[in-house]
């Protein structure tokens, strides 16, 4: 695992302050473990700076200045606030982290349960009523469609195919998934979903893409769970088609604004979950060792991994 250095590395941790603390350790014990000599800080003169470990949200948006910049590693998987950045010319590598993937399998698996048995009317319903008669179809006999087969959403697809989902998806490229049914229309796709799983990228192509032609495309009472971004669906056209019942439910971890401003429609509504962008979290440890690995592959001259398309915007 050792790399031939000639100088330490100046790598550049540029996000919130608070995660410095999180990320400190964990980044400097995977440089270690690949043999990486490093030196890892919040501050570095930019004309020395060879990469950069980055959340979008950071401070750093002019990255003309920094004139040796390697490549910029994203601690998100989703890249939509740096991917249109002009002043970057570097490589931009997005998180894709094994742990990430992990905890987006088990969010997404536990809300698709959640309303494929109607754990609700139990859980909520502790009222002395015996509810017996409503019975939930096997997994087999449930429509759950994933819009979006990359590494969160394949990776859910195929746990869900798992538990025997009748499960359907939809991407760009066409995919051979066992168990999968692929879609290269949307209509198709959504025509069928009685579940639907949003884990699309934000790009031009898929804002708005559930606008009120296509939830009218879903079948009556589908259910929404969008772990993917929140403009990837029409809030008004949503309230509209929760408001007559066209879709029965929407479970939302991500928002156009967040945190969801405290008087929105959303929060009230019986028929919406929000949970606070909690579906999956980029996990320091295992974050820090696909970093790690990245730039190791990029100091042996190996090309680097998940790089981001700039041209189509994931
Ligand atoms: P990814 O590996 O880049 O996969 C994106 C998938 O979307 C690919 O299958 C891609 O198709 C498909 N796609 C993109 N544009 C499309 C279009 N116009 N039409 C049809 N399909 C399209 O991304 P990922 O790692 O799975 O992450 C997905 C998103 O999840 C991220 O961008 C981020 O927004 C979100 N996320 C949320 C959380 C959270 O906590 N809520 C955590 C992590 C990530 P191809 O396969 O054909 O390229």
């Amino acid at each position: 695992m050792s790399t031939a250095q000639d100088k330490p590395l100046n790598i550049l941790f540029a996000a919130k302050q608070e995660r410095w603390a999180q990320y400190e350790q964990p980044l400097k014990t995977a440089f270690d473990a690949f043999g990486l000599i490093a030196h890892l800080a919040t501050d570095i003169a930019p004309e020395e700076v060879d990469y950069i470990v980055y959340a979008p949200n950071s401070p750093v948006q002019d990255f003309s200045v920094f004139p040796e910049l390697k490549a910029v590693l994203n601690l998100w998987a989703g890249v939509e606030d740096v991917v249109g950045n002009r002043t970057l010319t570097a490589p931009l590598c997005r998180m894709v982290d094994p742990s990430l993937t992990d905890g987006m399998v088990e969010w997404v698996t536990g809300h698709v349960l959640r309303h494929h048995l109607g754990m609700d009317s139990h859980i909520l319903g502790q009222d002395g009523v015996w509810r017996a008669g409503i019975v939930p179809p096997l997994a087999q006999d449930r429509k759950v469609v994933v819009l979006g087969l990359g590494e969160l959403g394949l990776a859910c697809a195929r746990s869900l195919a798992a538990l025997k989902f009748d499960v359907h998806g939809w991407s760009r490229s066409k995919k051979e998934i066992q168990g999968v049914t692929h879609h290269t229309e949307v209509d198709n796709a959504l025509a069928v979903a009685e579940i639907i799983v949003l884990l699309l990228p934000l790009t031009p192509e898929t804002t708005n893409l559930l606008d009120a032609r296509r939830l009218g495309v879903l079948p009556e009472g589908a259910v929404i769970i969008n772990p993917g971004r929140g403009p990837l669906i029409d809030d008004d056209a949503l309230l509209a088609a929760l408001a007559t019942g066209h879709v029965a439910h929407a479970t939302l971890d991500v928002f156009r604004q967040e945190p969801l401003p405290k008087g929105h429609p959303f929060w009230a509504h019986p028929n919406v979950t929000v949970t606070p962008h909690i579906a999956s979290e980029t996990r320091a440890v295992s974050a820090s060792r696909v970093i790690a690995e990245n730039i190791r592959r990029s100091e042996n001259g190996l090309p680097l991994l998940h790089v981001v398309d700039r041209t189509a915007g994931y």
